[in-house]
Formats: C-alpha cells, sequence, structure tokens
C-alpha cells in the first residue's frame, strides 16, 4: 500500500469533537480550547524494546500505546481529546499488520471518545510508535506529583500487578497453565486508563496524582521527591487480585511493588477529603484502597518506607529493599 491509501485508509471520516478544526490532510491539525488548559504529553514505544511482536498481537500493540498515553491524562486529571501517531515501519510488517495496529488505536479511542488528527509515516529498521497526546482540563485544575501534603491519605486504584503476572504467564513455562489467565492476560494487553475517576476528582480542591508505568514503587518515589514529602506504604494493604494467589511468594511481591504497566492511579488527598474520593469511585465504578499516608519529616523527605508486620524498611524506587 503507498502513504497516501495508507493515510486515507486510517482517516476518520467525522471527529468525536466540535474542537478539532482541521484533522489528517493538511500540513498540520488545528484544534480549539475555550478557557481550559491544554495538556500534552508524548511517548515512544520501541519493538523489543517495550512490546514484542512475541507475546502482543498488532492489535494490542496499538491498543496499549495509547492507553499507556491516556493513562497519562487521568493522572493529570484531564480528559484526553486527540492524539497523533508517528511511526517508523520495517519492510517486514505487512499492510494487514499495520492496519491492524491503527484498529487497536481505533478501538480504545473510540471507548475513550479520542480523534486521531494527523502523525508522519516513514520507514527503518524497527517498529516504533510515536504517540503524541492532547487532552484539555478546567484552568488551574491539573493535578501534580507535587501536590502531595503531611497528613495527606496515599491510595491506588484497581488491583497491583495483573500487568506483570500477565507478562509473566506468557514469557514463563510454569506459569503457562495457569488458572485466571484470560484476566491476567487482559489486564496486560488491554489496560484500562482511569480517566472517569481522575476527572471525578475534580470536585476535591488538592489531589496528588501519578499513573503507575513503573510499578508502585517507583511512582511512590517520584510523588515523594516532587512533593518533598515522606510516604509511607504498608505492604498488606497493597490491592491484590486473588489471581496472583497461585504465584511463588516472591513472584507475588515483585508483581505487586515493580509491576509496570498496570496504568492505576495512585495519589493523595487529604484525610478529610478521603471519604469524598471514595465516593467519587463508588459512582465511576472504580475500586480505591488506602495504601498509606504521607508525613513531613526533614530527615526522610523524598523517601519511601514500606511496612511489613510493623517492620520498616526503605522502599527504593526500582523496589529493591533496604532494612534500616
Ligand atoms: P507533510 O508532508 O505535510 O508532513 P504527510 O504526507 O506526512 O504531510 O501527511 C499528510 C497528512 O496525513 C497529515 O495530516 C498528517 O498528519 C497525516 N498523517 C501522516 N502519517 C500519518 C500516520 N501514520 N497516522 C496518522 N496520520 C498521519
Ligand atoms: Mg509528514
Amino acid at each position: 500500500m503507498d502513504e497516501f491509501a495508507f493515510i486515507d485508509s486510517i482517516k476518520q471520516t467525522k471527529y468525536r469533537h466540535a474542537s478539532v478544526i482541521k484533522g489528517i490532510g493538511d500540513d498540520a491539525a488545528v484544534f480549539r480550547e475555550n478557557y481550559q488548559d491544554v495538556v500534552t504529553a508524548v511517548d515512544t514505544f520501541v519493538e523489543n524494546v517495550h512490546f514484542s511482536r512475541k507475546t502482543m498481537a498488532p492489535f494490542h500493540i496499538g491498543y496499549r500505546v495509547l492507553a499507556a498515553n491516556i493513562s497519562d491524562m487521568a493522572a493529570m486529571g484531564a480528559t484526553p481529546k486527540s492524539y497523533l501517531i508517528s511511526i517508523v515501519v520495517p519492510k517486514d510488517w505487512t499492510d494487514e499488520e499495520l492496519q491492524e495496529i491503527y484498529q487497536g488505536m481505533n478501538q480504545i479511542a473510540k471507548e475513550y471518545r479520542l480523534d486521531l488528527i494527523g502523525g508522519d509515516t516513514v520507514s527503518g529498521n524497527e517498529l516504533v510508535v510515536s504517540v503524541t497526546i492532547n487532552g484539555a482540563v478546567e484552568k488551574n485544575k491539573a493535578r501534580y506529583r507535587s501536590h502531595v501534603r503531611a497528613g495527606d491519605v496515599l491510595f491506588v486504584t484497581g488491583t497491583l500487578g495483573d500487568s506483570a503476572a500477565g507478562l509473566a504467564v506468557l514469557l514463563r513455562e510454569e506459569f503457562s497453565e495457569f488458572t485466571n489467565k484470560d484476566y491476567l492476560l487482559s489486564r496486560h494487553r488491554q489496560p484500562t486508563p482511569r480517566v472517569e475517576f481522575a476527572k471525578g476528582l475534580a470536585e476535591i480542591d488538592r489531589v496528588a496524582l501519578n499513573d503507575i508505568s513503573d510499578g508502585i514503587a517507583s511512582e511512590a518515589n517520584e510523588l515523594a521527591k516532587a512533593s518533598n514529602i515522606t510516604i509511607h506504604v504498608e505492604k498488606d494493604k497493597l490491592p491484590k487480585h486473588e489471581a496472583l494467589e497461585q504465584f511463588p511468594q516472591e513472584d507475588q511481591l515483585e508483581f505487586l511493588l515493580n509491576g509496570g504497566e498496570d496504568f492505576e492511579l495512585v495519589g493523595t488527598v487529604s484525610e478529610e477529603n478521603w471519604e469524598k474520593a471514595k465516593e467519587i469511585a463508588k459512582k465511576t465504578k472504580t475500586s480505591i484502597t488506602k495504601i498509606g499516608y504521607a508525613t513531613d519529616v526533614n530527615t526522610t523527605n523524598g523517601h519511601v518506607f514500606l511496612y511489613t508486620n510493623g517492620e520498616k524498611e526503605l522502599l527504593k524506587p526500582s523496589g529493591y529493599t533496604h532494612r534500616n
């Protein structure tokens, strides 16, 4: 397929948002946002670094790369609206496979009401998909990592480690016959960015948010650093799906703390807003769990502690813990 036919084939016939003034078809796209803050992000995915054709069909590659970007919008409290795709296509990828990547992206774009407004297509040695996403949030309402305050409740949505467990099922022979495989695989291939919940939080004045792309250990440390605060996490409170129980203890802990790409949200609200946050979670059909709290202690700010049966250890961003 030539490039023009290809672009024609992926072009939406109708845009979901009236804010798209010019989509695909000119030198650049034009969109208009009135009285809102525009939120934008870009992420690049490289074959055999971020995904592999061995564990992921082209459809799921497309679905997941866009899911990751939508999750970044959720983590800012923003409504995702449009995206652009820059793609490097190797010769060994067929037209059909390429179309399937776009079908995967289109699937989640439909679910979250996003418009594909542009992109770029070049050939190269390995598949690279770069997604630029645009969203909007009410003025001054973007949710920053730096907004954690002493006394805050630390919470997380959904369950942790499911995506990593799904990948382990695909890669490790000894887990290949595990039960609940479909659940774990779907959490790995088609994660659910928590946009509705994050938007629902709008009625709470101050919320710190981050999305889980590397693992709770990493993202909790990002919150602690950005807010210059101390974060305390209780290991027994980390929400775990029953499908994880069949894995060896050591793997379970690794999935929970360092399992990447769950695309759940971790964040904090003040103690007095915790009930409200729980109501919003219920209204948006999102599970939410209190997993810890924040304190302001000069000597430990910027760090995260993990508690197991009252025992305290430093939780490093990589998740490897060191007793103090
Ligand atoms: P230009 O030469 O001005 O960069 P292109 O021929 O690269 O234009 O693109 C033509 C139109 O098609 C533009 O609107 C561009 O955004 C869109 N487009 C090109 N490649 C892609 C792609 N892979 N995905 C989505 N839109 C694309
Ligand atoms: Mg171009």
